[in-house]
């Protein structure tokens, strides 16, 4: 079988890749591993409305569980910070739902999606174009879009660098029901002892429902049964919640990969290590810059040309658009996790008496951060900040 372009994962960055694929009239294929799209799910499902409005999509009423308004962060003493950002700041939805949702849009603009599917080899074809190959199937292919999250297998075999195994971090996640919570606000805490290099998260549901969960550097599950029991304020708001059911992940915590296209192929989402630092959020960073491979690729078939060379234009565009942002968050990241919890507690402290979270409200941006990151960096007020955290950097990391 001949095709334009063959998109391996049927993931959100997948997806809106075959998406502006197939809607340029081309013959796209999404070959997905698992016999159903969307699942099993990991995610807590939380993005943004902006993000979501740059993608140009708007989820139907099926697929969203609730929206949020702001956040509260709290520091590792309790004391916490709270950033409202107007109504509808951000969409929680159920990513099978979603997921599958992506996938019918994509089938309604053309592509064919055939689950069950697993890739195990892609080789270069005789005719200079590309063979993906499943247990029982051969495609062959002008373009290749690896979207297959965070395994990287696949662009490993051909060539690509991938996400270390440092930035990779274990997340475990419950949806319960009977919480204590506001039901409009996001709830992130942070912590040394808490989650390691992370934090934990309670995402309301609506209706006393949430999704409870923790990304650290090890041990997350255990952590998290910890946090249930015995964090002082986790414990309080979950004293009467029943588990519905629980999930494990991987967080990525890094910066974007130096190269995402070679002859024929781009990578795209969590492959390429297109996510948020600060969050671990990849769907509106991946799918935004999945969108432009698939511009890309449109242009490089039109022109029949699947060079390196035609296809680095992906390159380009995402380093001019979007690395500096992802590369300020992963620094940010960094910094925060080389702190202490006396070092939080300052932070928190301090954003809140000298006045900073206001540049925070006014400039914020839930996906991309480089910009109020950057304002207050060059605000004197940080300076001072920052001078009283450093006293508790950890020296050990
Ligand atoms: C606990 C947790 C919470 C998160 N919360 C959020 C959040 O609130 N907001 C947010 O934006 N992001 C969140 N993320 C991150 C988000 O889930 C990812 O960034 C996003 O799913 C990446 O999309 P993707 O399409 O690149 O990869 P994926 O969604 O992982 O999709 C990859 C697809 O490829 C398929 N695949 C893999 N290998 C093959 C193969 N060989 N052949 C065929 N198919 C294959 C997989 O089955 C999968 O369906 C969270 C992650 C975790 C772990």
């Amino acid at each position: 079988m001949n095709y334009d372009a063959i998109i391996i994962g049927a993931g959100p960055a997948g997806l809106l890749a075959a998406t502006k694929i197939a809607k340029a009239g081309h013959n796209v294929m999404v070959l997905e591993e698992h016999e159903k799209v969307g699942e099993p799910d990991h995610c807590a499902g939380l993005l943004s409305s902006s993000g979501l409005r740059s993608l140009n999509i708007k989820p139907i009423a099926d697929v969203v569980q609730n929206t949020v308004s702001g956040a509260r962060i709290y520091a590792p003493s309790g004391h916490s910070i709270f950033i409202e950002r107007g109504q509808r700041e951000a969409f929680v939805v159920d990513r099978r739902r979603f997921d599958s949702w992506l996938a019918r849009n994509a089938v309604d603009r053309g592509a064919k999606i055939a689950t069950s599917s697993k890739v195990m080899h892609i080789t270069d074809s005789k005719t200079g174009t590309r063979t993906v190959k499943t247990s029982n199937q051969n495609y062959d292919t002008k373009t290749v879009v690896i979207a297959e999250g965070i395994r990287s297998v696949l662009s490993k075999s051909v060539g690509f660098s991938v996400v270390s195994k440092s930035n990779k971090l274990p997340a475990y996640q419950y949806e319960v029901k009977g919480v204590d919570i506001e039901e409009d606000l996001v709830e992130m805490f942070y912590g040394r002892q808490l989650a390691p290099g992370f934090f934990a998260w309670i995402i309301p549901l609506g209706e006393g429902r949430a999704r409870v969960g923790l990304a650290a550097k090890n041990k997350s599950k255990i952590r998290l049964d910890s946090a249930l029991h015995q964090h002082p304020i986790i414990s309080k708001k979950l004293k009467k919640a029943k588990i519905l059911r629980g999930m494990g992940g991987t967080v990525l915590v890094c910066q974007p990969l130096s190269r995402v296209s070679i002859d024929g192929i781009v990578i795209v989402g969590d492959t390429a290590g297109m996510v948020k630092a600060t969050t671990g959020g990849g769907v509106i960073i991946g799918g935004l810059t999945a969108q432009i491979g698939g511009d890309v690729i449109n242009s490089a078939l039109h022109e029949d040309d699947y060079s390196g060379k035609k296809l680095s234009r992906y390159d380009r565009q995402c380093k001019s658009l979007y690395f500096r942002e992802l590369q300020t968050m992963y620094m940010t990241q960094k910094a925060l996790t080389s702190l202490t919890d006396k070092g939080l507690d300052s932070i928190v402290r301090d954003a809140q008496e000298l006045g900073l979270l206001d540049v925070v409200r006014r400039e914020g941006d839930m996906d991309l951060q480089g910009k109020v990151i950057r304002k207050l960096v060059s605000d004197p007020r940080t300076f001072l900040l920052s001078l009283r955290a450093m006293r508790y950097i950890n020296p050990f990391l």
